[in-house]
């Protein structure tokens, strides 16, 4: 019987050295060693699974990616330096030049810029569909169309999109699924349930959880992981050994952290939502929301992102921002320590008006990554930026 979510996450480990060591340690080496020249060149033409170089792989990193494949219910998986090194890599290993990617147009900011800026320079070249305009997608189809693309829940709005239906489209014309399951973690959506092709994570987010490194990772079908395997080896984005043994530590703690998180962020929309303050409080498992039921099929909780708008436009949102005292102002997400940013005069402020306005983002848009400070401490620390 395969173990379950939480006993993966701890138990699956790297072979032990003959030091019979509980935890992993760190293998900080570049490259690896051989018996003969016979092991060299028979690990060099793959007929041997075994550590080469770390650029290719290495226990650590295999011991991160063989946790997250378990996590995703994926065959296969590669570990890089960045969660934009994932997406970079994902489309150079499945794409080639004419190709055509249909995208929501709600993505991770720098994802939009592979899109606007660097594709096109390949000839390829990406329509977009808003987050309430999903009948659309079929129309947006080309003939050279390779990729359907998505993030859920959005960054930064908190829009949910349907897996189950994305997958329909996908499948009907042919198309590879990929997900950004960034905002979900493996723990509260696993997108390959639901069909997705490849899944795609920024670990430097909750699967740290602690804001202290980068990573990410591309789990999913075997033949296409194989390819941005061959893409990534050569080109050269991997996460790092340390970076990995790191990250590998925050999933065993991953479940417990998310529930809590979760659990602080629930109650954060709540609070919000009868502000008299504050307009239309975004949040997955808040029933206000309006992909509440989609949200529901698809992910264990909420997650940890909470975005709201203050009444009073850019003003009030800035001087909501300048009396906050115990939340950090920061660009990052996914972290202990609860942070807030203004993606309007942040994040997205390389967008025009109108192409954040199209992603939901509005002058006054706040949005609250909810940390595991006390939830207390976090409420009275919103109420009192809010109403001063
Ligand atoms: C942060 C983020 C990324 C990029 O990850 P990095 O590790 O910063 O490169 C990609 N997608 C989403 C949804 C993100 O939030």
């Amino acid at each position: 019987m395969e173990n379950n979510f939480e006993t993966s996450a701890i138990r699956i480990q790297s072979e032990r050295t003959q030091f019979s060591e509980h935890s992993t340690p760190l293998y900080l080496t570049s490259s690896f060693v051989f018996e003969d020249s016979e092991e060299m060149r028979a690990s060099f033409a793959e007929e041997k699974d075994r550590n080469l170089y770390s650029r290719f792989s290495n226990p650590n990193t295999s011991e991160f990616v063989n946790k997250i494949i378990a996590m995703e219910g994926a065959e296969s998986g590669y570990a890089f330096a960045t969660g934009m090194s994932a997406v970079f890599s994902t489309f150079g290993a499945l794409l080639n030049a004419g190709d055509h990617i249909v995208s929501c147009r709600s993505v991770f900011g720098s994802t939009h810029s592979l899109f606007t800026k660097f594709l096109p320079k390949w000839n390829i070249n990406t329509s977009y569909f808003k987050i309430n305009e999903v009948d659309q997608i079929e129309s947006l189809i080309q003939p050279n169309t390779k990729i359907l693309y998505a993030e859920s829940p959005t960054n930064p709005a908190v829009d949910i999109l349907d897996l189950e239906l994305l997958n329909s489209i996908a499948k009907k014309h042919n198309l590879l699924l990929v997900i950004d399951n960034c905002f979900a973690t493996p723990y509260l959506q696993n997108p390959i349930k639901f069909g997705a092709d490849i899944v795609i994570h920024s670990a430097t987010k909750l699967i740290d959880g602690q804001g202290r490194v980068l990573g990410g990772v591309a789990v999913g079908k075997e033949e296409l992981i194989r390819e941005i395997y061959l893409f990534s080896r050569n080109t050269g984005p991997a996460m790092s050994p340390f970076n990995a043994w790191v990250l590998s530590k925050s999933l065993e703690t991953l479940a417990v952290r998310v529930e809590k998180h979760c659990e602080n962020a629930l109650k954060v929309a709540g609070f919000l939502e009868k502000h008299p303050n504050v307009n239309k409080v975004k949040y997955p498992f808040l029933k206000s929301h309006p992909q509440y039921e989609i949200a529901k099929k698809q992910m264990k909780l909420g997650g940890n992102v909470v975005a709201f708008e203050i009444k009073g436009g850019i003003e009030k949102g800035k001087q909501f921002l300048d009396n906050i005292k115990l939340c950090s102002l920061s660009a990052n997400l996914g972290d202990t320590r609860t942070i807030i940013t203004h993606p309007a005069s942040t994040t997205h402020n390389k967008l025009s008006t109108e192409d954040r306005l199209e992603t939901g983002i509005t002058d006054g848009l706040v949005r609250i990554s909810v940390g595991l400070e006390h939830i207390d401490d976090i409420i009275n620390d919103l109420k009192q930026a809010i109403e001063s």
